[in-house]
């Protein structure tokens, strides 16, 4: 019994290791962003420790992603290490870099939100984050944040980049449903303008 679940554990460890390490030029570009996007929009997030860590689960659908570093959650907000999460596939289809922004906004107005929160509020949010209609709803409102900030043109293209970087029609008609579309940060546009 203990060797087998000893080969359990060294077959898991030797999955982490074999998880595509992020591309160094994509993590340098992602940081970047991060850094003038902090100086221009984020300064509440400055001095914050943040983590690059490539995607390893859903990396077919899943670009961008933010977490509280679990080992972390009790401390202090500010002392906590925030993990952006970014699929290392960018380093061979990359959606340009007016996209990467606009995407790395909405992903910082996550981080915002969990600056704000203690461990049992994080956890809410969590647990709230499983159900779709408050996940619809969560996401296209960070969306929202995101177009105010005048990200729209980029999150345009990110979205469209992303439905030829998915190419499963079930799966964007997910995201779809989860997230703005371009037409729909269009019409958004639009209204702001009359
Ligand atoms: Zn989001």
């Amino acid at each position: 019994m203990f060797v087998v679940l000893w080969a359990a554990v060294l077959t898991l460890a030797s999955c982490a290791q074999d998880a595509p390490p992020l591309p160094s030029a994509i993590e340098r570009i992602v940081r970047d962003h991060v850094a003038s996007l902090i100086s221009e929009d984020f300064q509440d997030l400055s001095g914050l420790t943040l983590e690059y860590r490539p995607v390893v689960e859903s990396s077919d659908t899943v670009f961008f992603e933010t977490y509280v570093k679990t080992s972390t959650i009790l401390r202090h907000p500010r002392r906590r290490t925030y993990q952006l999460f970014v699929n290392p596939r960018l380093a061979v289809d990359f959606p340009g870099h007016e996209a990467v922004r606009a995407i790395l906004a909405h992903e910082l107005f996550h981080i915002r939100d969990y600056l704000g929160k203690n461990a049992w509020q994080l956890y809410r949010l969590k647990r709230n984050y499983e159900d779709e209609t408050f996940r619809q709803q969560y996401e296209r409102h960070t969306d929202q944040r995101t177009l105010r900030l005048g990200y729209g043109p980029g999150l345009i293209r990110y979205r469209q980049w992303l439905y030829g970087a998915i190419g499963d029609p079930d799966k964007i008609r997910y995201k779809k449903q989860m997230y703005m579309t371009p037409e729909e940060i269009q019409s958004w546009l639009a209204r702001q303008q009359r």
